[in-house]
């Protein structure tokens, strides 16, 4: 089942599943369905069960009658994993990492499929990161690895927007993570069971047709298990919370010449199973 965030005009944003018939409102169809994501997670599997014979026999809107969402636009945490790739270790210069690196994003970065990513006037070094991301379904503290999956609802497309000046300037990354718009995500949240293997995709980004990343989420140091369990091990992950695994090659700043996102340009994430998101950039209005 394919869960999204819309909005119909100036409305408010509904709970959604995508079908093949288009975006079925599930708490138009299903009174006692919540009117969030975020919610209807929290229900747990009988909610999911809900959810899906509501898509099965409700009235559908064309995807392009709606603005969709990121799935879970106010998640409680975005947790980020930085150099999480063996190809994009290798490609800057840096040692596979003993530890996980975590960092974190926002959720004033989030925005949906066909959103546009804001080029901001204080820096033109804006740059894609293509990752999977997964849902946290459930409450979930000492998860050990063995577990992991259980806690996991499903998987979308992130690209972690990055501004590289502002990424470096210190040893703290955050200022160059948390602009606005810089964390697109979608279109949809796909269900676990739609995803036998999360570490076998192929994930891909590229920006107006040009492909600039091409890589199989086979290569991360840290696998989706590892990482349900250390940031567990220290905080409790909440339904709703997204986390982002990282990376693979082919980002804007080891190129050469370097590939910066410029404004008119359309970024492209797309993972195997999962779905494609694409976004616009525009440049700051003045
Ligand atoms: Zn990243």
């Amino acid at each position: 089942m394919k869960l999204c965030t819309f909005r119909i005009g100036d409305g408010p944003p509904r709970a959604g599943v995508w079908t093949e018939r288009g975006i079925v409102d599930l708490a138009a169809v299903d009174a006692s369905l919540p009117a969030s994501v975020i919610e209807v997670l929290m229900l747990g599997e009988a909610g999911l069960e809900r959810a899906q014979a509501a898509a099965a026999r409700g009235p559908a809107v064309a995807r392009e009658g709606v603005t969709l969402l990121a799935p879970v636009p106010r998640p409680s945490k975005i947790v980020c994993i930085g150099l999480n790739y063996r190809d994009h270790a290798a490609e800057v210069n840096l040692p596979l990492p003993e530890y996980v690196t975590v960092f974190a994003k926002w959720p004033n970065t989030l925005i949906g499929d066909g959103e546009p990513i804001v080029i901001p006037s204080e820096s033109h070094r804006v740059d894609y990161e293509a990752e999977l991301a997964f849902v946290i379904g459930r409450s979930a503290r000492h998860v050990p690895e063995a577990d992991a999956y259980k806690y996991i609802a499903g998987y979308t497309c992130f690209n972690d927007v990055s501004v590289r000046d502002y990424q470096n300037r210190t040893s703290q990354w955050t200022l160059g993570k948390v602009f606005d718009t810089h964390g697109p995500c979608g279109p949809v949240l796909v269900t676990r069971d739609e995803v036998p293997d999360p570490q076998a995709l192929r994930i891909e980004c590229s920006i107006d047709g040009e492909r600039l990343q091409n890589s199989s989420t086979s290569q991360m140091v840290f696998g989706i298990p590892k990482l349900v369990a250390e940031l567990s091990a220290v905080m409790t992950l909440e339904p709703g919370d997204l986390v982002a695994t990282g990376t693979p090659a082919g980002v804007g700043t080891s190129r050469n010449p370097r590939r910066w996102i410029r404004p008119g340009e359309r970024v492209r994430v797309s993972i195997e199973r999962v779905g494609v998101l694409e976004n616009p950039a525009v440049a700051a209005s003045a």
